[in-house]
Parts: structure tokens; C-alpha cells; sequence
């Protein structure tokens, strides 16, 4: 019986060295937002580097990449604030849903 592969392992040195994506795509097995969100991130365009770490850190694949840039998919976001906690750019601000005028 041939043996399993292994990957070695590389530690990674930049964004581009880790995986291409989360280990899944927003929407499986999970459920949209059903309002309970108390906060949601708010991503400004202008801050942000690209760097991906916050699509690297967001458990709910609710991050997209855009581009150069990233954009969060509302429906599948929990507001868990992982993706502004690791931004180092300071791009990402959790807002109260209450406030509704930022976006
Ligand atoms: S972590 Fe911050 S700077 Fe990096 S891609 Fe995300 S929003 Fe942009
Ligand atoms: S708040 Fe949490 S679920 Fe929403 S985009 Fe950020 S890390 Fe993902």
C-alpha cells in the first residue's frame, strides 16, 4: 500500500506564500445573517494596503478579494471584528448596526 503524501512544510514569508483562499467558500454550511449581527465591519478603501489578512483571518470566508483589495460579504459576515483586529492598516472599523448611514 503506497504511503499518503506529506507536503512539507514551508513556513510562509509573505501573503502570497500562504494559500490561495479560506478552506471554503462563504455560504457552505453556514447560513446568511439572520440580523442578530450586532456589529459589522467597515472597510475603508483608502487604508487599506492589500495585504490579505484579514481574508487569510476571517473564519466565515466572508472576505473577498476585489481586486488588489478585499470587500466582506454582508450576508455571511458575523461581525465576530477577527478581520479589523488583524488588520495592521487600521482599514477596518467595527460599526454598530444601529448606525446604518456607514457602509
Ligand atoms: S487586513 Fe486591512 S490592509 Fe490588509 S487587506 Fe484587509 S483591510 Fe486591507
Ligand atoms: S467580522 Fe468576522 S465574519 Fe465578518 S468579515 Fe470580519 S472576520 Fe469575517
Amino acid at each position: 500500500m503506497a504511503s499518503p503524501f506529506v507536503r512539507p512544510y514551508v513556513r510562509p514569508r509573505s501573503p502570497e506564500d500562504y494559500p490561495t483562499g479560506p478552506c471554503f467558500t462563504a455560504g457552505h454550511l453556514v447560513e446568511t445573517n439572520a440580523s442578530w449581527r450586532s456589529e459589522r465591519p467597515v472597510l475603508s478603501v483608502e487604508r487599506c494596503t492589500g495585504c490579505l489578512r484579514c481574508y487569510l483571518a476571517c473564519p466565515d470566508g466572508a472576505v473577498l478579494r476585489a481586486g488588489a483589495a478585499v470587500r466582506i460579504d454582508y450576508d455571511f459576515c458575523k461581525g465576530c471584528g477577527i478581520c479589523a483586529h488583524e488588520c495592521k492598516a487600521q482599514a477596518i472599523l467595527m460599526i454598530p448596526e444601529e448606525i446604518k448611514d456607514v457602509r
